[in-house]
């Protein structure tokens, strides 16, 4: 027999371990990091419990229900109007008032909650006992301890969401917030039910909210005719109330919910002597890592340390992989030696030469997602976005933005979509506008094979400047674009650092192949079909000698190549690469790799002919910078709408130009 399907949320802050939960109830494989704010869209997925069916919606972390944020909203409009039949709260033991206040609010609106008191191995190690049984007992909810990381615990959490159904409603869970809020709070909720605006919500709830000044509400109270009533008193009692404490409202109520979480804690904690209080092996560590001068230095020594294992180990790998190609290029040939010239051009010059010529470098990304991914567990980026906030705050800039620009390393859309975590909608635009420029995975094939062609004893060191260059513009435009469009200041960032922990072979692991087979089925599929494309363009019209001025592509390229004279590459497979670029980064390289043919010696080769290292030097920083791929313009269309869209190619590619051609220009008067 089949029972009747369950649907449970689960919320929390972020970094509380929501999606380590959500992977090891649903068996899927979420991204997983460690710092705030990774999940910013709500995911689902299924498990099966005793015949029940349990559907589980992973919602963005979040801190309160309030709405600050474009997560915030994510979660309690879903909350708020698909009322699942239970909300799992994942929290972070070693951090219990902080993360009890998102509980709180969602037992006040009436939720059916419960706890799951998650990394009680980190608060154990902090010296923090917890009573989760008179927690129980004073929620008047379940509470389930447990360490997702090593699946602890999570049976019995599968147990309670299967019974919560049986189970009544919680007991009218109430804080109260004295007298005067008290008074405040009655007449306004029994002006909503004369008036009939609870709707599927209690009216204690949007009474608490109205006085809070939640814009939400405040928003719905405008929209309706019904409400006159409602929004006089609420006017008058608000006034009444800031008059009386001297402070505003909501300030008053944030407060009183704390003081009582405090209370709360305070009865079902107790801390182990000794161990408080004393230094943790991460507050050491953080000690160094986020110090205030050596901070920035060991960010960049990493960065580069990085690069150094990407290419030292990496290229003897490269080396493999090019023989197979050319070998599987050699065995095609021979095989469609007897059919039209024209398939097996298609094969080889097209396909094989341009996928391959991607594809050879596997080795250097493999290595530079790994690194990315061990200092990501470890803990450490969350760090290095906490250093560089200290110098963006300098700037006038918003700290917060540094976590989108880090994960722009990877890849720029993920890195689009997670400035959701910005509260203000003006830091979000401006982190946006400037996150291309971050220097994402599928710029790499280019640098290592310039890097490869003229700078083979520094490539490390080369690679390493062109990313510190992303950086570096990035911030010198925010703060550009935050003159013109956005004069307003900025809130310093509240920073929780997650504690080290050693990185699980697995979760790195995932990690690694999660991105390094999404750049193979890139390879396979958009690269194959511009590769495909530009092979088209370089043999017609019909007869014409492949890949020659006189080809449609040669044509094209003649066109622009100008263009790039002044930055010392005005060669016209040079431009038509970069033109095909845009839709996506690596087919600069795939371009290259079907024009110029891949030969005996390898593309590697060929470039040195057509380059110099000054001239390569510009192009790389060209392929940094100009026009993001057509996926990161679509995702800024997403985020913002048309108008920044068309500022970031039209800066990006101004900006590109500029530098290349500064490059190109200071280089030779200097050499
Ligand atoms: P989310 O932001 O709430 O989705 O958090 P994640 O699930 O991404 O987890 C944040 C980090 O905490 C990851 O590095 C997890 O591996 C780690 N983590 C999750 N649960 C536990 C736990 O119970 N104990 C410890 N020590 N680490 C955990
Ligand atoms: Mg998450």
């Amino acid at each position: 027999m089949v029972g009747k399907p369950i649907k449970i949320a689960l919320a929390g802050n972020p970094n509380s371990g929501k999606t380590t939960v959500f992977n090891a109830l649903t068996g899927s494989r979420q991204y997983v990091g460690n710092w705030p704010g990774v999940t910013v869209e709500k995911k689902e997925g299924k498990f099966r419990f005793e015949n029940h069916e349990v559907t589980v919606v992973d919602l963005p972390g979040t801190y309160s229900l309030s709405a600050y944020s474009l997560d915030e909203k994510v979660a309690r409009d879903f909350l708020v109007n698909e009322k699942p039949d239970a909300v799992v709260v994942v929290v972070d033991a070693s951090n219990l008032e902080r993360n009890l206040y998102l509980v709180a609010q969602l037992l006040e609106l009436g939720a059916k909650v419960i706890v799951d008191l998650n990394m009680m191995d980190v608060a154990k190690s902090r010296g923090i006992m917890i009573d989760t049984q008179k927690l129980e007992q004073i929620l008047g909810v379940k509470v389930v301890g447990t360490v997702a990381s090593r699946g602890t615990g999570l049976d019995r959490l599968r147990r309670m969401i299967h019974d919560i159904r049986k189970d009544e409603p919680p007991p009218g869970f109430r804080i109260l917030y004295g007298r005067d809020f008290e008074a405040a709070l009655d007449g306004l909720s029994g002006l909503i039910e004369e008036h009939g605006l609870t709707r599927s919500v209690s009216a204690r709830w949007r009474a608490l909210k109205l006085l809070e000044g939640d814009a939400t509400e405040l928003k719905l109270l405008e929209t309706n005719p019904d409400a006159e009533a409602v929004r006089v008193e609420l006017n008058q009692i608000r006034t009444k109330l800031e008059h009386k404490y001297g402070y505003d409202v909501e300030t008053a109520i944030v407060e009183r919910r704390y003081g009582y979480l405090n209370g709360v804690v305070k009865e079902c904690t107790h801390r182990k002597p000794g161990v408080a209080g004393r230094l943790t092996m991460s507050d050491k560590i953080d000690k160094v890592v986020t110090n205030r001068w050596v901070g920035i230095p060991i960010f960049l020594l990493l960065m580069w340390g990085t690069f150094q294992l990407v290419f030292k180990l990496g290229d003897p790998l490269v080396g493999y992989i090019e023989a197979l190609f050319e070998w599987f290029g050699g065995v095609v040939s021979t095989t469609l030696a007897s059919s039209p010239a024209w398939l097996s051009s298609l094969m080889v010059d097209g396909l094989i030469n341009g996928i391959g010529s991607v594809l050879v470098f596997i080795p250097n990304i493999v290595i530079l997602f790994l690194v990315i991914s061990l200092l990501e567990d470890s803990g450490y980026m969350a760090r290095a976005a906490f250093v560089m906030d200290r110098f963006m705050h300098a700037l006038g800039l918003h700290g917060k933005s540094f976590i989108p620009m880090i994960i722009g390393f990877g890849c720029n859309v993920p890195a689009i979509m997670a400035t959701r975590t910005l509260e203000s909608r003006k830091d979000r635009i401006l982190t946006i506008l400037v996150n291309p420029l971050m220097s994402c995975s599928a710029r790499l094939p280019i640098y290592t094979l310039f890097t490869a062609a003229f700078f083979s004893r520094n490539q490390g060191l080369v690679v390493f400047s062109l990313y510190l260059m992303g950086i570096v513009l990035a911030i010198a435009m925010a703060r550009i674009f935050k003159g013109i469009f956005f004069k307003h200041e900025v809130a310093p960032l509240i920073m929780e650092l997650p504690p080290y922990h050693l990185p699980s072979i697995r979760g790195v692991l995932t990690h690694m192949w999660e991105r390094a087979s999404l750049f193979v089925r890139k390879a396979g599929t958009i690269i194959a079909g511009v590769v495909v494309l530009v092979w088209l363009l370089a043999s017609l019209p019909w007869g014409v000698e492949y890949a020659s001025q006189a080809s449609i592509i040669g044509k094209i390229g003649v066109f622009i190549a100008p263009i790039f004279s002044p930055a010392g590459f005005g060669n016209w497979q040079a431009a038509v690469s970069l033109t095909f670029g845009i839709l996506a980064k690596e087919v600069v390289v795939g371009t290259m790799g079907t024009l110029y043919g891949v030969g005996k010696e390898g593309l590697t080769a060929i470039v040195s002919g057509q380059f110099t290292p000054l001239s390569a030097y510009a192009f790389m920083a060209m392929s940094l910078l100009y026009i993001p791929c057509i996926a990161s313009i679509a995702a800024i269309w997403r985020e913002t709408n048309w108008k920044w869209t068309l500022l970031t190619v039209g800066y990006t590619l101004v900006l590109g130009w500029l530098v290349a051609v500064l490059i190109y220009q200071v280089g030779s008067l200097l050499t």
